[in-house]
């Protein structure tokens, strides 16, 4: 077992976002997905993440299977639990409920934390409301402004799909269940979906592979210097 000499550990109070990323040697950011339920955002995203964990990226992904912040902490999955599941995504994904605000409130934190420790943080939610991902996308650009750090980049990526092929699509049968009235207000169907404007990525998933779709995201992050593949090759 190797031993730890107190003379080899060196620190200093504080640490800036600058000096974890020159550490690490990669920026952290956040790939903000966006787009209707069987668009691909979980498909692209569990992918993009794999690749740029292949490439020595540090990246993780957060989706509604590992953010539940106790809203759905004490369900299993029996089917009763998970109608219940559905129940409650329903709830947290109408404009009104104060309990949506709080959930989307902890995924923009939480992501704009990962990004903030060097990590490369993929979102994969639906996100329809063009107000919450304004929100998100100001927590991100507010991180430079307190103390002496960059603002951390964030990537909003739209995937874009016709929701027929959505709903044709329809992996975990939602669309179905929607169309009976089982669940409320579903984006697309009885709930809108404010398509962004200006987003950084925009991805017909209807016309491009899953593969396809992560070289367009890859290519776009490297051309705007976000990820440095030949990092490891000069001494910093
Ligand atoms: P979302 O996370 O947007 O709800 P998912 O990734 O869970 O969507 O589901 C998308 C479904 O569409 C998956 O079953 C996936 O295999 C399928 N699919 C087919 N073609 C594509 C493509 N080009 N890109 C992404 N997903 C695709």
């Amino acid at each position: 077992m190797p031993t730890l000499h107190v003379s080899n550990i060196t620190w200093h109070p504080s640490l800036s976002q600058r000096e974890r990323n020159a550490f690490r040697k990669q920026q952290g950011f956040t790939i903000w997905f966006t787009g209707l339920s069987a668009s691909g955002k979980s498909t692209i995203a569990t992918a993009l993440e794999q690749h740029l964990l292949h490439l020595g990226f540090a990246a993780y992904r957060l989706d509604g299977d590992n953010v539940r912040f106790g809203l759905n902490k004490d369900l299993g999955f029996s089917e009763s639990d998970r109608n219940e599941n559905i129940r409650r995504i329903a709830e947290v994904g109408t404009p009104q409920s104060a309990r949506r605000q709080l959930y989307t409130d902890v995924v923009h934190q939480v992501a704009k934390l990962f990004a903030d420790s060097s990590t490369i943080a993929l979102t994969s939610f639906i996100s329809p409301y063009r107000s919450d991902r304004k929100v998100a996308r100001e927590l991100h650009q507010s991180a430079g402004q307190s103390g002496g750090d960059a603002p951390i980049p964030f990537i909003e990526v739209f995937v874009d799909i016709p929701v027929e092929v959505a709903e044709k699509r329809d992996p975990k049968g939602l669309y179905k269940k929607a169309r009976a009235g089982e669940i409320k207000e579903f984006t697309g169907i009885s709930a809108p979906y404010e398509e962004p404007e200006h987003p950084e990525i925009r991805i017909r998933s209807d016309q491009l592979s899953v593969e396809e779709s992560v070289v367009q995201i890859v290519g776009y992050l490297e051309a705007q210097g976000l990820l440095k593949l030949n990092r490891y090759d000069t001494a910093s």
